[in-house]
């Protein structure tokens, strides 16, 4: 039978880790991207490393093309002068527009390298650049110039200042952005545009620079001041982890307290459907129209069907019997109401199968999580089997107060008999007697001596009635057959527990488990331990405290070996020295409503399976009524009685 669906939750051990799940995310997303910021910044270097190497490309052409003009100058003022006198040098328009330039000075020198002419004389007084700084001229370079063909014609050499063809040849945003550097072949700094506000970087390109011999060209990238908000990613990075770190302890928390309330509330629910599967009891729960809302396991196989099958049905219950229905739908609407008795009330019920079910409904109310009653709470308990158990117990002591009754007729009728016999005899005897004396009379009253006939006449006939009915009251003989007498003895018993169970006597049996069998009447042996049990569970009734009773079978001991006995003890008040003989007698009773024959039956029953009954004072205080059966029932009386 499926079980009554139940939400299964997810097992907490699955989600244990999982409040690590976000910052383990988090952690992913800000590596991802720091190595994205990276490699940006090595693409944007590799960029910046292209541009340097183009812009030092392109400045080197225009600078050599600057000094390139400047020697083409040169080359043009050397053809001026081939022919002219050395002091024609100071008067050249071309000399003073050279020294406005770059040119710091221009020599004459003939074959013999001597200075010839010198312009200008003194040392050149600095001049202001064009950014308005002052220009330094710092180290200085040469071109020269041959003033003819023939190797005696002397040269003119111009001294310039590499420093000032930085300065003027270096665009200002080229400077802005690079270190520009001319340095010789001993690496010694030759000119620079290096200025102390910016710092140069380590990126740094170098091409070499024809009009210095063993000279090159050096851009190094200037490192702006970092802005305030270039370190702002930083900042929010770092901002973020912590926020995270923050979140995810919470998280962590959280995940902990949900996992211990889920845990606590796994546990209860283990337990609760434990006690609803355990319960015998079966459960149903209906909504305030008597719709049902949730059954357990033993309500199903209970009623035979499905929960599916039960579940959201509404009044009429498939598992109401046909014929009942209108009734069913009565009580339904009594209990939808609250009228439902409180110690609950019975039913009957029809199984899926069409067996009869009787029940024992006990309603309460259904109330939610916010205390209101949202219908009703139903506990429902088989009570077939125990309906079955009390109307098999009202039979069997119906039968047993039958046949109790016959035997006790019976033996009222014999005694009767026996008793009646006597006087019916002597009257027969007496009235025979005096019809004799009356005969011999000499005028015999015919009148009386007719009575006397009649009278004896009756005295025989009444006396035969007793003797019939005697006869067929009696009139079943002992069946004598093998019997297990320990089972006699639990059978009846079994079927006095209940009665003793609910006047509180403890019963006990003490049966010997090698018991050899006996040849006896079943039925009436089953009747004499009834009606011992029963003297005793009467004894006892009146006395407060423990109340017990035992019974036991044994093989007789000693000389009556060939016999078995069974004992009937009780701890009740004794038999106050009377006699078997005296309990025995018939009619004698010491209770309101007794006969008195309970005994007297008793022994003649073991009487007439020649056996023993005996009574004696029990060890604890109590009667100890015993009797003995022999093994075999030809076995002579000799055990005597
Ligand atoms: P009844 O039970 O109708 O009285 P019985 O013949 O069965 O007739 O019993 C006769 C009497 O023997 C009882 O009234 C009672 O006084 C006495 N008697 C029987 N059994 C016990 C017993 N176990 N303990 C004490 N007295 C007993």
């Amino acid at each position: 039978m499926p079980r009554p669906r139940l939400a299964v939750p997810p097992r907490p051990a699955q989600r244990r880790g999982l409040w690590a799940l976000p910052a383990l995310l988090s952690l992913l997303f800000v590596l991802g991207v720091i190595v994205w910021a990276q490699r940006n910044d090595a693409d944007e270097r590799d960029e910046l490393r292209k541009t340097m190497i183009s812009d030092a490309l392109s400045l080197e052409a225009q600078l050599r093309a600057r000094v390139d003009t400047e020697a083409l100058q040169l080359r043009v003022l050397a053809d001026q002068l081939r022919t002219a006198a050395p002091s024609a040098l100071a008067t050249r328009p071309e000399v003073a527009a050279g020294l406005r330039r770059l040119w710091l000075s221009v020599t004459w020198l003939d074959a013999n390298n001597r200075i010839v002419a010198h312009v200008p004389e003194q040392i050149q007084p600095p001049v202001v650049g064009r950014f308005g700084v002052e220009d330094d001229p710092g180290q200085s370079a040469h071109l020269v110039a041959a003033l003819g063909q023939s190797p005696s014609a002397g040269s003119l050499v111009v001294r310039y200042s590499p420093a000032m063809l930085l300065k003027r040849g270096v665009p200002w945003w080229l400077a802005r952005k690079y270190d520009v550097r001319l340095v010789d072949g001993f690496d010694f700094v030759i000119a620079s545009t290096g200025d102390n506000a910016l710092r140069a970087a380590g990126e740094s390109y170098q091409l070499a620079f024809g009009p210095i011999h063993d000279g090159y060209l050096q851009l190094s990238l200037r490192e702006a001041p970092q802005a305030w908000y270039r370190a702002l990613p930083v900042v929010l990075i770092g901002g973020f982890l912590v926020l995270i770190g923050a979140a995810t302890a919470l998280l962590r928390r959280q995940v902990h307290q949900v996992s211990r309330a889920e845990a606590a509330w796994r546990v209860e629910t283990a337990w609760r459907s434990a006690m609803e599967d355990s319960a015998l009891v079966g459960l149903r729960a209906r909504d305030a129209a008597g719709r049902l809302l949730y059954v357990n396991r033993n309500f199903c196989e209970l009623v035979g069907y499905a929960p599916d099958a039960l579940l959201g049905q509404a009044p009429p219950m498939p598992y109401w019997p046909p014929e009942a229905i209108d009734e069913a739908m009565q009580r339904t609407r009594r209990n939808l109401a609250g009228e439902a008795p409180r110690e609950g009330y019975e039913t009957r019920w029809r199984h899926r199968d069409g067996h009869a079910l009787d029940v024992m409904v006990f309603e309460s109310p259904l109330v939610d999580a916010q205390g209101a009653q949202i219908g009703w709470m139903g506990s429902i308990v088989d009570i077939s089997h125990s309906k079955r158990l009390a109307e098999r117990e009202r039979r069997q002591n119906e039968t047993l107060a039958h046949h109790a009754r016959l035997t006790m007729l019976g033996e009222v009728a014999s005694t009767l008999a026996h008793e009646l016999n006597q006087p019916l005899t002597a009257i027969a005897s007496y009235s025979a007697g005096i019809a004799n004396s009356i005969r011999k009379q000499a005028a015999p009253d015919p009148v009386l001596l007719s009575a006397l006939e009649r009278l004896g006449q009756q005295a025989a006939h009444a006396g035969r009635i007793v003797q019939r009915i005697r006869e067929f009251l009696t009139r079943r003989e002992p069946q004598h057959e093998a019997c297990d007498l320990n089972r006699v003895v639990s059978e009846a018993v079994d079927l006095l527990r209940r009665e003793h169970q609910r006047l509180g006597v403890q019963l006990t049996l003490e049966l010997d488990p090698l018991l050899p069998q006996v040849i006896a009447d079943a039925v009436l042996i089953e009747q004499v331990i009834i009606n011992l049990v029963r003297n005793a569970g009467d004894a006892l009734s009146a006395q407060a405290g423990e109340r017990r009773i035992e019974v036991s079978t044994a093989p007789a001991a000693g000389p009556a070996a060939r016999f078995v006995r069974v004992d009937v003890s009780d701890n009740g008040p004794g038999l106050d020295g009377r006699s078997i003989e005296a309990l025995c007698a018939p009619f004698y009773s010491t209770k309101s409503e007794g006969m008195g024959m309970g005994l007297a039956i008793c022994r003649s029953i073991i009487d007439a399976h020649h056996g023993a009954f005996d009574v004696a004072q029990a060890p604890g205080g109590g009667a100890r009524f015993s009797f003995s059966l022999p093994l075999d029932a030809s076995t002579s009386q000799e055990h005597g009685s």
